[in-house]
């Protein structure tokens, strides 16, 4: 909310939904944060109207990122949750939050934390204003089976660890759906299912499955009743068609997809949310130097088989949403992983798209962010060249801005934000 309108002029306005640029556009935002119109500059500014102007830049609708994970400290060597504090945690989302929307990011689903709700408190300090950060669907907690890829895994077998580390741990489908119940009348507003090993847990198997196809689909089932969705960790074939078979929104990572698993992607419509980037990072010169042999060699194997995948996904035109398992690799680098979608084969209009109408329609949110149109949150970001014809241009955001409230501002005489 704000107490006048606003008027932002936009030097350049891409519309993502049929890729045109538009010279000199005003959007027009009432003080619920919401655009009202997108007029011409020649119309002038209408009288009281707060005059934001971004002439010079190309505005775009704010990104989204549909898998991140902004609790917690960025990943380690070490077990997660077990040497920082719930407190700690949270605290560490507030910096990781800041960092995202400084990035240009407006929206993110976090698809878990190791400590259950806490996501869902850094959204609610967000939401009151306490805190400065993007919109955001919590899943509270993950959902696996005990061992699972979301479990704790790496401690001795007589540490006992607390319920809230461990919240998500079923081991049969009427304990899905007792999870899945309190999880969603706790706070989270979507639901995440690990349902394959996983890369960075120690001694996972990417490929193997860990949930049945019953359980994701008791937790599909109950999330419906709820009016949500269940994202589903896969980096194997199996699991990601048990997945897809049971209903889940979204398959996440799918290293390791067969082409019938690409197949029933494409011919269900399922989204799937891939990751590159953070292997990329990982793999590269910035990445960590005390990571386990173990699990660069899954990382190595993994990366290699996921931009194989992803290139036939393209090929197949599955629904593809901007997903980069921030949290992974440094919070605030997110929009590295256009470039790797584009050397995956995506044009940069369809990059983009990933992470504005294809990301809101995944989260079901096309009605509030994705576009900037009549009724859309003014959720908006501005970078001086034309990301059409390089998309690493998305890498360097000079304007951000939330619901109409600037979260960011670059331009020249104005000093960067933090
Ligand atoms: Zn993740």
């Amino acid at each position: 909310m704000s107490d006048r309108a606003l008027a932002i002029r936009a030097g350049r306005l891409l519309d993502v939904a049929t890729g045109t640029i538009d010279d000199d556009r005003v959007i027009h935002v009432g003080i619920d944060g919401r655009v009202t119109a997108i007029g011409s500059g020649a119309d002038g500014i209408p009288d009281g109207a707060a005059d934001v102007d971004l002439g010079g830049l190309t505005v775009l609708p704010g990104l989204i990122d549909t898998h991140t994970h902004l609790i917690g400290d960025v990943q380690t060597a070490g077990v997660p949750a077990t040497t920082t504090s719930g407190a700690e945690e949270a605290l560490l989302g507030v910096r990781h939050a800041r960092q995202t929307i400084a990035a240009g990011f407006t929206t993110v689903r976090d698809l878990g934390p190791f400590r259950a709700f806490t996501d869902c408190a850094l959204r609610d300090a967000i939401d009151r204003g306490d805190v400065v950060g993007p919109r955001m669907q919590c899943a509270g907690a993950f959902i696996t089976a005990p061992w699972g890829g979301g479990d704790v895994v790496g401690l001795a077998h007589d540490i006992v660890l607390p319920e809230e580390v461990r919240f998500g741990v079923v081991r049969s489908v009427d304990e899905v759906r007792e999870r899945v119940r309190r999880l969603l009348i706790g706070g989270a507003t979507m639901i995440k299912c690990i349902g394959t090993g996983a890369v960075l847990t120690r001694g996972g198997v990417p490929g193997a499955p860990e949930l049945s196809e019953a359980e994701i689909h008791a937790a599909v089932e109950e999330a419906g009743w709820y009016g949500t969705h269940v994202a589903v960790h896969a980096h194997g074939a199996e699991g990601a068609k048990r997945a897809i078979r049971a209903g889940a929104r979204s398959v996440e990572h799918g290293s390791y997809l067969d082409d019938e698993a690409i197949a029933m992607l494409a011919d269900t419509g399922t989204f799937f949310s891939v990751d590159l980037y953070d292997g990329e990072w990982a793999l590269g010169p910035e990445g960590p130097t005390d990571w386990p042999a173990e699990t660069m060699r899954k990382l190595r194997e993994s990366q290699a088989a996921a931009e194989a995948v992803m290139a036939k996904a393209i090929e197949r035109g599955v629904r593809i949403a901007f997903g980069t398992d921030s949290g992974v690799y440094p919070h605030g680098l997110n929009a590295r992983q256009f470039a790797s979608y584009v050397r995956a084969g995506m044009t940069p209009l369809a990059a983009i798209r990933t992470a504005t109408t294809m990301a809101a329609e995944l989260m079901g949110w096309s009605d509030r962010v994705g576009t900037l149109a009549p009724g859309r949150f003014a959720d908006l970001f501005a970078v001086a060249g034309d990301p059409l014809a390089d998309v690493t241009e998305l890498e360097r955001p000079v304007f951000v801005a939330k619901g109409g409230q600037v979260v960011r501002d670059d331009r020249k005489g104005r000093a960067p934000a933090a």
